[in-house]
């Protein structure tokens, strides 16, 4: 009985009314399916398949990928690429090239990254803040990337005077997107070559110019974001023209065809810049790369400052100038820089027709034709005969194309760099003046000065080493970020 009275609880008897009980009912359903939505999203993988400890809490609404253990620590690091095998899982269904989270083994965030299935590559990092790449996400990063170079560059970049790479990839936090900037003016259809520019040109070339760019999409999260970019592009920079050169081989490895034209505005056939004080003639569209290498522009600069000092005690040309070779030579930047600089006589090797088009166009904008001699021929063997020949050099300029373009290239890249400077050391008067590069990453500097200390060896010559130096600073340099220091240059003096 007591337990009875302890029991015994009064119901309210209220009722609830029709309208009331409607309300509760769709109240029910409505979180019931609210519920249902949020909890599908965390589902849609195999979510069970990861290690519990990657089922977190943290940012549940975007598709996201997680890290095995410990693959995060390069990323923060600030290595911006993801290997496919560096992945644990991937939660939910990103679309090719869209953007998703990246998270640590733990379920930590990381930082966001474009996305692609096909590539080996499987995700890019392009911030570790911004969730969406919209069109103002690109125009922050291309001002950062604007302001940089303002820094680096002063007066002639503020006033947009100077051609310059605006945007480097990855070091500029998009990755995949190479954006050069060209200021010039375009050439006259009939104004061939040097006195043909008339003064009227010439005069234009000093006050404010055109502003071109060349653009390659090098990855699938830039080429499924090119609206968005060519606005951001046009807002940030507003060129005159835009030119496409999405036709470099890495193309192939995000899974991309090869695209190539004008993709806004108008670009003229042929563009006239200013560089170091030497006019140029460039293709935006047919050139090589985006038709210029502004990479090697101070190294340029650098080089023709060893024609003028003439440091070879022994050269019986001392009195009349230097020789100089340029193999590689392209378009002539190192050419025509060192005629100018007052070489006796250069000879420009290459293998590209086109591109000693564009050189002997070069010497003749810059009155330098008499003394530039262009040979179209392979450089290994070109060499070798101008060595049987006997030909003697004062200075030499070596500016090969990357010769590994993986790692399972390294050992032919060794043994091809090493054959190049051993002619072009044989080739060199005592006391001669080598500028020698490689512009592949993979071969890292120790590795190239080994092969230099080899050449050397066998040719029995010491170098003394004048410089050491790299890429031009609007290709900026990350640290964590190895691949994009790819440049090195030596000059060194042969005795
Ligand atoms: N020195 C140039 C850039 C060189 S790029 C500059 O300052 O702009 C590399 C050049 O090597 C290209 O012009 C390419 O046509 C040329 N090339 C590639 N393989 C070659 C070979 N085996 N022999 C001669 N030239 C070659």
């Amino acid at each position: 009985m007591v337990f009875r009275t302890c029991y015994q609880i009064e119901i309210p008897k209220h009722r609830l009314s029709s309208r009331d009980r409607a309300f509760y009912a769709f109240f029910a359903f409505f979180a019931l399916f609210a519920s249902f939505l949020f909890l599908s999203r965390l589902s849609v993988t195999p979510f069970t398949s990861l290690p519990p400890s990657t089922r977190n809490r943290y940012c549940i609404f975007m598709v996201r990928i997680i890290l095995k253990p410990k693959e995060d620590i390069r990323i923060r690091r600030g290595h911006p690429w993801i290997y496919d095998n560096e992945i644990a899982g991937v939660e939910g269904e990103p679309e090719p090239g869209a953007e998703v989270e990246v998270c640590d083994a733990r379920g930590l965030h990381v930082g966001y990254a474009f996305f692609n299935p096909k590539s080996k590559i499987r995700a890019r990092m392009y911030s570790r803040t911004a969730k969406k790449a919209d069109e103002e996400f690109f125009i922050r990063a291309f001002e950062a990337a604007w302001k940089w170079r303002k820094f680096c560059f002063g007066e002639p970049a503020i006033e947009k005077r100077m051609s310059l790479r605006l945007v480097y990839g990855e070091a500029d936090s998009v990755p995949g997107l190479i954006v050069d900037g060209f200021v010039g003016i375009p050439k006259l259809e009939d104004s061939n070559a040097g006195d043909k520019l008339s003064s009227a040109q010439r005069a234009a070339l000093a006050s404010p110019k055109g502003l071109w760019l060349s653009v390659q999409f090098l990855s699938l999260g830039v080429e499924v974001h090119k609206a968005e970019i060519l606005k951001a592009l046009r807002s940030v920079f507003n060129p005159d023209g835009i030119a496409e050169r999405s036709d470099a081989p890495v193309r192939a490895l995000e899974g991309l065809p090869d695209l190539v034209g004008v993709l806004w505005g108008s670009v003229p056939e042929r563009i006239v810049i200013e560089e170091n004080g030497a006019l140029f003639e460039i293709d935006l569209l047919s050139g090589q790369k985006t038709g210029w290498f502004l990479d090697q522009r101070a190294n340029r600069a650098a080089a023709a400052k060893y024609v003028s000092r003439a440091p070879w005690a022994d050269s019986p040309n001392k009195a009349i100038g230097a020789r100089v070779l340029d193999v590689f030579c392209n378009q002539g930047g190192f050419s025509v820089l060192a005629a100018k600089a007052g070489a006796a006589s250069v000879l420009a090797v290459d293998s590209s027709r086109d591109a000693l088009a564009l050189l002997r166009e070069n010497a003749a904008l810059n009155n330098v034709s008499d003394r530039i001699t262009a040979v179209e021929a392979n450089a290994f063997d070109y060499l070798r005969d101008l060595e049987k020949m006997g030909q003697r050099f004062d200075l030499i300029i070596l500016d090969p194309p990357a010769f590994a373009k993986n790692r399972t290239a390294l050992e032919g890249a060794r043994r091809g760099y090493k054959e190049l400077n051993l002619r072009a050391m044989h080739l060199l008067e005592r006391g001669g003046i080598l500028v020698t590069f490689s512009c592949s990453h993979w071969f890292s500097p120790e590795m190239f000065d080994a092969v230099l200390a080899d050449a050397a060896f066998d040719s029995n010559r010491r170098l003394r080493i004048l410089e050491e130096r790299t890429q031009d600073l609007d290709h900026p340099i990350l640290s964590g970020y190895d691949e994009s220091r790819y440049l090195k240059c030596r000059i060194v003096q042969v005795v």
